[in-house]
């Protein structure tokens, strides 16, 4: 039987993200393993504090639009990475709080990420990759991202 059934991949984008697909390709064929790709959308609305906080009212980007272009990139970043058979997530949302519950919700086994992306500084682990450690009960690879 197989180490892993269910692996998610947590996309960023960044230059770690092709380490950690490369990773995650060999782990998901060495077991036979169902893939999912999430990008996590970082978007918050501008918010009026002058009196009341309130949404901005001036503000007027689509989030739908957002998420269709987040999912085009997750798409060419599958084709790029020669990707055919794989589930594709895209969410606004803070990221360690999603890839939890998307994890969580479809009782994925392992996660694999970045040890740090955008966020990351020198040799700390990023900080979405420590939140995800320590919050899920399934595994956790932080794929170590050369500076
Ligand atoms: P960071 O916390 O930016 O150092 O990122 C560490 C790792 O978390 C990255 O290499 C990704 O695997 C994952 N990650 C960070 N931000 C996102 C995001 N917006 N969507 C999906 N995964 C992310």
């Amino acid at each position: 039987m197989a180490d892993y059934q269910n692996i998610l991949i947590a996309v960023d984008f960044s230059a770690a993200a092709n380490a950690v697909i490369t990773r995650a390709k060999n782990i998901a064929r060495n077991n036979l393993a169902k893939l999912t790709l999430i990008h996590v959308v970082e978007y918050l609305p501008p918010i009026d504090i002058a009196y009341e906080p309130v949404l901005s009212s001036t503000w007027n980007i689509d989030e739908n639009e957002l998420v269709e272009q987040a999912k085009q990139s997750l798409n060419k970043f599958c084709t790029e990475h020669q990707i055919a058979t794989v589930q594709q997530h895209v969410v606004i949302g803070t990221p360690k709080h999603e890839i939890c519950e998307y994890a969580r919700n479809h009782q994925c086994d392992l996660v694999i990420m970045g040890s740090h992306g955008r966020h990351g500084l020198g040799l700390l682990l990023g900080s979405t990759a420590n939140g995800v450690l320590h919050e899920m009960p399934c595994d956790v690879l932080a794929v170590k991202i050369k500076e």
